[in-house]
C-alpha cells in the first residue's frame, strides 16, 4: 500500500498547506490503494472556513465495477469463514477505530462542522458502541434453526453496495458494513463525496485490522457516476443506500431490473407531541435540543413540535428564547453548540426554506436567513423558530435539513395523530404525556419507525428505520443484521 498515497502537487503551494487531512488520492481495492481510472478529482471544503480541506478521486463506473468485481471474488471465501472468526475481525475493526478515535473526531469536525463535544459523543463513540451492538448481535444468532421438517439456514445476502451521506459519517458506514461484514457479506462503499474524510479513515482502519483482501472496499465519486453504477451492477446483491428521498427513488430504480434487495433510510420530518399535562418546558427543551443537533443536518431530528393550543404562545416563546442560546460558532472550539451547515448549497436551501416561510406569512420567532452576526464566513446559519404557520404549508411538510424548528398548535390526541402523520414521512418521533402510559398510547398510534416516549434516549441497537417515504428496512443491532441475511429451508 501507499503507493498512491502522495500524488503529484495540483494545487499552489499556499493552498496545500491548509489541508490539514490528506487521504490518500486513491481508492481502497482488493485489501489496498489503487489508482482510480481518471486523474479527476473532487474539492473536500471546510465549512467552517470555507476553505479547501483535501481532495479525493472523482471515480467512474469503471472504478465501480472493478471493486464489485473484488467485492465479487472475495464473497465466497469469507463467508465460509466460521462466525467466530468473523466476530473476530470486526472486533480487531472496532479496536483499530478505537485507536483513531481522535483522528475520527477531528475529520468530522473541520468536514461536517460539527461542534467538537457534540462530534466526539456522537459522531465517534456512539458509532463505535452500535459496532459492540452488532457484535453482541452476532453472537446471539441462532443457525440453523428447526422448523417442523425443515433446518432453516442463514446465508450471507452477498455483495452490498453501500451508499452513505454526509451527516453522520462514521454511524451511516458502520451500519451498513459491520451487519454485511459480521453476515459473511462483502462490501463496497461509496461515502458521500460532501464529507468522505471518515470514510477514509474507516478504510485505514481496515486495512490495519487485516480484514481479507476483498470483503472491504472504498471508492469515492459523485451519485449519479459512481452510485448509479453501483446500484445497476449485476454482480451486487444488495444496495444499502442512506440520503435523500430524491437519491434512494434512483438506487431503487437501478436496482429494480437485477431484483436486487433495496434497504433506504431516506429522511424525515419529525414530530415530538406533548400532550395536556405533560412537563411542557422539558419537551421544549428536548425538542429544541434534538432539531438543532449538528445544525439540524439529523435525519431523526423532531423538526415539528406540537403543543396544545391552550399553551401554544408559551411554547412558542420558550422555543425561541432557547434556540437563541444556540449561538453559531466555531466547531473546533470547545465551547460551541451549533456549528455551520455543511456546504453552500445546503446554507442556500435552508436560507430559502425560511424566506418562502416568511413571504408566506409564517412569524420567524427566532432565528431568519440572515447571516449570524460577526461570521462572514463558514456556512452558518442562525436557529430558526417558525410560528403561526398551516400544518399543510412547505416549512411543516418538508425537510429542511438545517436549524429550523416548526411549533404547531392542535387540538387534542386525535388532531395531534393526524398533525403528526400528516407529512409523507415517518421517520422518528417524540410523544410527551402526563405519564408514560398515556405518552405510549399515542406513539403507538404513530406511522413512524421510533418514538421517544417522555425524553427517551437514542438506542444504538435497538432497530432504526422509517415508515412511508422515510425508507424501508432497519439498521442496528439485531434487527439491523438480519437484513443482510438470505434464508434457505432444507426439508428432511
Ligand atoms: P443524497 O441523496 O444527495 O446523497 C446520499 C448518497 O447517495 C451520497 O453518497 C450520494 O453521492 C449518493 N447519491 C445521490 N444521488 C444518487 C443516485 N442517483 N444514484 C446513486 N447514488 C446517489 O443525500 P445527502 O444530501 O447526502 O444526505 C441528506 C439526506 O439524507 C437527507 O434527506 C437526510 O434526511 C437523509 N438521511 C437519512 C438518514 C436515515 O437514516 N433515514 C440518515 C441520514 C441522512
Amino acid at each position: 500500500s501507499g503507493g498512491c498515497r502522495r500524488t503529484k502537487r495540483r494545487t499552489p503551494p499556499h493552498q496545500e498547506d491548509v489541508m490539514s487531512h490528506s487521504p490518500p488520492q486513491a481508492i481502497y481495492v482488493a485489501g489496498r490503494w489503487r489508482k482510480p481510472a481518471t486523474d479527476e478529482l473532487i474539492d473536500v471544503v471546510d465549512p467552517t472556513t470555507e476553505e479547501l480541506l483535501a481532495r479525493v478521486p472523482r471515480c467512474s463506473p469503471a472504478d465501480a465495477d472493478l471493486a464489485v468485481e473484488a467485492a465479487h471474488a472475495a464473497q465466497e471465501d469469507w463467508a465460509q469463514v466460521p462466525q467466530p472468526e468473523r466476530i473476530g475481525a470486526v472486533g480487531a475493526l472496532l479496536k483499530a477505530l478505537e485507536a483513531r478515535a481522535d483522528r475520527l473526531t477531528e475529520a468530522v469536525v473541520d468536514d461536517v462542522g460539527t461542534p467538537l463535544r457534540i462530534a466526539d459523543k456522537l459522531q465517534t463513540h456512539l458509532p463505535l458502541a452500535a459496532v459492540t451492538g452488532f457484535l453482541d448481535a452476532a453472537r446471539g444468532v441462532e443457525d440453523p434453526v428447526r422448523i417442523g421438517n425443515s433446518t432453516v439456514r442463514r446465508s450471507p445476502v452477498g455483495v452490498v453496495a453501500a451508499i452513505t451521506p454526509w451527516n453522520y459519517p462514521l454511524l451511516q458506514t458502520l451500519g451498513k458494513v459491520v451487519p454485511a461484514l459480521l453476515s459473511g457479506s462483502t462490501v463496497v462503499l461509496k461515502p458521500s463525496e460532501v464529507a468522505p474524510l471518515v470514510p477514509y479513515l474507516l478504510a485505514e482502519a481496515v486495512a490495519e485490522a487485516g480484514l481479507p483482501p476483498g470483503v472491504f472496499n472504498l471508492l469515492s465519486g459523485l451519485g449519479p457516476e459512481v452510485g448509479a453504477a453501483l446500484a445497476g451492477h449485476p454482480d451486487v446483491d444488495m444496495v444499502s443506500f442512506t440520503g435523500s428521498i430524491q437519491g434512494g427513488q434512483a438506487v431503487a430504480a437501478a436496482a429494480a431490473p437485477g431484483i436486487k434487495r433495496v434497504a433506504l433510510e431516506l429522511g424525515g420530518k419529525s414530530a415530538a407531541v406533548v400532550l395536556p399535562g405533560a412537563d411542557l418546558e422539558r419537551a421544549v427543551k428536548a425538542t429544541v435540543s434534538s432539531c438543532l443537533l449538528n445544525s439540524g443536518q439529523t435525519c431523526l431530528a423532531l423538526t415539528r413540535l406540537i403543543v396544545p393550543r391552550a399553551q401554544y404562545s408559551e411554547a412558542v416563546e420558550q422555543a425561541a428564547a432557547l434556540a437563541a442560546r444556540f449561538t453559531p460558532g466555531d466547531p473546533r472550539d470547545p465551547g460551541t453548540k451549533q456549528g455551520p451547515l455543511v456546504s453552500a448549497a445546503q446554507r442556500a436551501r435552508v436560507r430559502g426554506f425560511i424566506d418562502r416561510a416568511a413571504a408566506d406569512g409564517a412569524r420567524i420567532a427566532a432565528g431568519g436567513s440572515r447571516a449570524p452576526e460577526g461570521l462572514d464566513r463558514g456556512f452558518f446559519v442562525r436557529p430558526t423558530v417558525v410560528a403561526d404557520v398551516d400544518a399543510d404549508a412547505e416549512i411543516a411538510q418538508e425537510e429542511v435539513f438545517g436549524p429550523v424548528l416548526v411549533v404547531l398548535p392542535h387540538d387534542g390526541p386525535d388532531d395531534a395523530i393526524r398533525i403528526a402523520d400528516g407529512t409523507r414521512y415517518g421517520l422518528s418521533g417524540a410523544v410527551w404525556g402526563p405519564d408514560e402510559e398515556s405518552a405510549v398510547a399515542l406513539a403507538r398510534r404513530l406511522r413512524t419507525g421510533q418514538v421517544d416516549i417522555n425524553g427517551g434516549a437514542f438506542n444504538p441497537a435497538a432497530p432504526f428505520g422509517g415508515m412511508k417515504l422515510s425508507g424501508t428496512g432497519r439498521e442496528f443491532g439485531r434487527f439491523g443484521l438480519e437484513e443482510y441475511y438470505q434464508l434457505q429451508s432444507l426439508q428432511h
